[in-house]
């Protein structure tokens, strides 16, 4: 409210009441107006009422807020629904123009300047979250992997046509995960699928540095892409995932940005869900400065709490993100922007900094209550030091039991699927069980062998639980509880079934006496 206002209220109301009032609002603005002049993460997080007003402040911008507006184009953004208009706070003119996602709508100040301050902010929560010298960040409205896909677009149609058509191979490091392979596909780039080692060695530019290999990992084939890397005029791309399921760890990225700077090919980095990792942050920041990485695709829902519909674009090289920004065709809805910019300024730096803390300090108990309740059951912990957020625990006793009551290879995969089902009805949601599939899965016309584990022939079946952002630590404890609880059900249910077999192999040979 202006100054004149204040005045006409003090002749109404007691001088020094409103004064007072004149002086809270005003120091309420204050924090909006370093949002707008800075464009970073406020130190301290914003009360939920002060991110409503701000939306609701920028909504009043848009035209279709304007109470005389008369609209007589074909896009004014009417919304009949009040439950809608209530959901979006008013705001429904979108963001982007024509041309570019991140362009300013003449119709849509409001909507414009939050598009804008969510893209700062996400560059800045990168930044805190490790990614150090990115120098622009995009929200797009849509998940990781059709994201994936408009960057891998965008990208090759900067070249000129007849290299278009000669690059149409996109090296990608097997993670079985379909978004990203679809993602690919759908770019129209053929898949070359680079399989991961599984002898467990390290890469050769960091043996010193890391932990010992470990056999229960799968790791990024270094050498296979150096190899195929040698006769390149068909490639394009490679394709890196740092954030997947164990046993298969987050690519050797710095590696593979090596291999891209010296081949003049381009490195797309899926970092799906890696933003809550501070290694995983640290070895792309590394790859992004002694190697090439074009540009980092990470999910909004999977690290930043917020309803699945965005992914943040992002890298070192800002002409490379808009590039991408303006091969998006159209506008875009503006709510994936909205939800991220609400969540970060209810975070502040201090909070996005500690929930990312937070995870860190929980992985340790986590790993070594996992590794408890397996050694008590007969299975262990696959070890797998590269992956900080996804960890695996073998099924080879269940199975071995298994089958001593079937020797049959599916009805003992069946037995292991069935063990994820118990904790599902358990009210376990996010465990993932893989049991080796006899038969090649296809997706997309392409073949994989045991789809599942990211590699063809994984020694033990096992299944995978996450330590990932925002789980609390009773949420792990009471999962770890019932995971115990589980073992024990599974097990009594199989020697229950195993006596009842020697039983009936008794009372058989007894009957042949
Ligand atoms: C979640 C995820 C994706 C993206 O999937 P969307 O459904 O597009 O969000 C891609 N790759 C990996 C490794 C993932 O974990």
């Amino acid at each position: 409210m202006d100054a004149a206002f204040y005045d006409s209220a003090a002749k109404l109301v007691d001088a020094h009441v409103v004064d007072q009032a004149r002086q809270v609002e005003k120091t309420n603005r204050r924090p909006v107006q370093e949002l707008v002049d800075q464009r970073r993460l406020p130190t301290k997080g914003w009360s939920d009422d002060a991110v409503e007003k701000l939306l609701r402040d920028c909504a009043a911008m848009d035209s279709n807020n304007f109470e005389e507006n008369v609209g007589v184009g074909e896009r004014e953004a009417r919304v009949l629904s009040g439950v809608v208009r209530r959901r979006h706070f008013g705001l429904a003119h979108g963001v982007g123009r024509s041309g570019d996602v991140a362009a300013v709508q003449p119709k849509a100040a409001g909507s414009s300047l939050l598009a804008k301050l969510a893209n700062a902010l996400a560059l800045d929560a990168l930044k805190e979250a490790g990614l150090v010298e990115f120098r622009r960040a995009v929200v797009l409205p849509c998940a990781t992997g059709l994201s994936l896909s408009l960057c891998l677009l965008a990208l090759r149609n900067q070249l000129p046509p007849t290299e278009r058509a000669k690059k149409s191979k996109a090296l990608w490091c097997r993670v079985d995960q379909k978004s990203c392979f679809k993602g690919i596909l759908l770019a129209g780039l053929e898949a070359e699928v680079v399989a991961p080692r599984t002898d467990g060695s390290a890469p050769i530019h960091n043996r010193k540095t890391q932990p010992p290999p470990s056999s229960d990992e799968l790791r990024t084939n270094l050498e296979a892409l150096e190899r195929r890397l040698q006769n390149n005029e068909d490639v394009f791309c490679i394709v890196t995932t740092t954030s997947c399921f164990a046993p298969r760890a987050p690519d050797d990225v710095v590696g593979v940005a090596r291999l891209c700077l010296k081949h003049n090919v381009r490195h797309v980095v899926n970092n799906a869900y890696g933003v809550q990792c501070s290694k995983t942050c640290a070895q792309i920041a590394r790859a992004s400065r002694v190697g090439r990485v074009d540009v980092v695709v990470a999910s909004t829902d999977k690290n930043f709490l917020v309803p699945v519909g965005g992914a943040v674009v992002a890298g070192n090289d800002a002409d490379i993100i808009d590039t991408i920004g303006r091969a998006y065709p159209g506008r875009a809805s503006a709510t994936p922007c909205v939800d991220l910019l609400a969540t970060l300024l209810g975070l502040g730096r201090n909070g996005w900094r500690s929930l990312l803390d937070e995870r860190e300090a929980q992985l340790e108990g986590f790993r070594s209550s996992l590794e408890d309740v397996a050694r008590k059951h007969g299975e262990r912990l696959l070890d797998t030091p590269h992956n900080r957020i996804s960890f695996g625990v073998t099924l080879s006793a269940l199975a071995a039991k298994a089958r001593r009551v079937k020797d049959d290879d599916n009805a003992v995969r069946d037995r292991c699927t069935k063990f994820g089902s118990m904790l599902f009805t358990r009210c376990v949601s996010g465990t993932r069980v893989v049991a080796r599939e006899t038969d090649a899965k296809d997706i997309a016309g392409y073949s994989f062998v045991g789809w599942g584990a990211s590699c063809d022939d994984y020694p033990e079946p096992y299944f995978t639980a996450a330590c990932a952002l925002g789980a609390s630590g009773r949420e792990l404890a009471d999962f770890v509880g019932r995971l115990d609880r589980a073992f024990g059900q599974a097990h009594k249910q199989l020697d229950k079934e195993l006596r009842r077999r020697s039983d009936s192999q008794d009372s058989l040979s007894t009957s042949n006496l």
